[in-house]
């Protein structure tokens, strides 16, 4: 348990293994909170190899909080296109205006502070307290809970909040004033490169090798426990990639809930037949003159499941398709550079040579 656990034992090893063995990140070379805040708000949900070239570009493009803070919303989710969940760049620009209106643009050297700003949570305050400003204070994600559980054998629910409180709650007392942003890494580290999520671990090479209970016990299927998912909803849908010879027609996404304000390819409820879709075009005003089927995908999001069929269809002019306000016809340069079209559609992107995330 590892309430019983003396955590403080940890700490040393694990800043002296991360200082040889760190990885060379670009948000490793800044101190900069608000660099820092972008990366660790990019890194949630997003692999670290995917992260590396939406870092830079962001910051090249939004180099501040207050170039943040008046950055125009289409712009805004075209710079986040391709790494999904667009709540948290949306966030990210509510507490960037916020910051800009309290305090200057600039980031509070305060972790509760830090905590009460819109989309940061008691791990993304404790990661920009600590690395950007070394206040002690935890950050526990996903890699810090499991690499824990393991070492103190410890087999709370890591699915539940109640435990990222509790391990919280435990590591405050014990953070080192001296390092506590690298301690924190040090530990996400261990979790990204030594006791990974979904392979056996690599505890020969981990600096808590003699100092932890699973390892001793070979117990690996047993820690961390994780409670059973509940079942996502299945959604059929038929997207439309209706085209005339130079324009393409996509539409806005209402600006609540799944995929808010973003743009997409038309799309309807059900798995259309070819002749289906052809009259829905039709109804709508164009006249069809080509249609191809395209690949089955799938896009699986946190509580639905999104079954999808395709269609190519060509008309001879797309004029008057669509509803007013929120359809577009626009040519494929002009949603290249400037519509963020999530990766829910990337499957069908590419038969129009749209390049996701560019
Ligand atoms: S010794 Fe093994 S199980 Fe324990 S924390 Fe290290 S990698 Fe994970």
């Amino acid at each position: 348990m590892l309430e019983d656990y003396d955590l403080k034992n940890l700490i040393s090893p694990a800043l002296a293994w991360f200082e040889a063995n760190k990885r060379d990140l670009p948000w490793r070379k800044t101190k900069d909170p608000y660099g820092i805040w972008v990366s660790e708000i990019m890194l949630q949900q997003t692999r670290v190899e995917a992260v590396k070239g939406y870092y830079e570009r962001f910051l090249d493009s939004l180099p501040d909080i207050s170039s943040l803070a008046q950055c125009e919303e289409d712009r805004l989710l075209k710079l986040w296109e391709g790494l999904g969940y667009y709540n948290r760049v949306r966030n990210m620009q509510k507490a960037a205006r916020l910051l800009v209106e309290k305090y200057e643009g600039r980031m509070p050297a305060d972790y509760s502070e830090v905590l009460h700003l819109p989309g940061i949570g008691a791990y993304t305050a404790g990661a920009i307290a600590s690395i950007a400003f070394d206040i002690p204070a935890p950050a526990v994600d996903g890699n810090v809970l499991r690499i824990l559980c393991r070492v103190a054998e410890d087999d709370s629910d890591i699915r539940q909040e109640k435990t990222k409180k509790k391990v919280t709650d435990l590591l405050f007392p014990i953070m080192p004033s001296e390092k506590p942003g690298s301690f924190n890494q040090a530990m996400m580290e261990i979790g990204a490169i030594r006791c990974l999520p979904n392979a056996a671990p690599l505890c020969e090479k981990c600096p808590w090798k003699d100092l932890c209970g699973t390892r001793r016990q070979g117990a690996f299927e047993r820690y961390p426990y994780r409670s059973p998912l509940k079942e996502r909803r299945i959604e059929k849908r038929t997207v439309l990639l209706i085209m005339d010879g130079e324009r393409i027609a996509i539409e806005k996404r209402p600006k609540e809930g799944l995929l808010a304000g973003l743009y997409q390819f038309p799309n309807l409820l059900g798995h259309l037949t070819r002749r289906e879709a052809v009259d829905y075009v039709r109804q709508q005003g164009p006249d069809p003159v080509y249609i191809e089927t395209l690949p089955a995908a799938k896009h699986v999001f946190s509580h639905i499941e999104w079954q999808m069929r395709g269609y190519l269809i060509r008309v001879s002019d797309l004029s008057g398709f669509g509803e007013e306000g929120s359809t577009l016809l626009l040519e494929r340069d002009r949603i290249q550079k400037e519509y963020a079209i999530p990766s829910a559609f990337a499957a069908y992107t590419r038969y129009i040579n749209l390049e996701k995330g560019k």
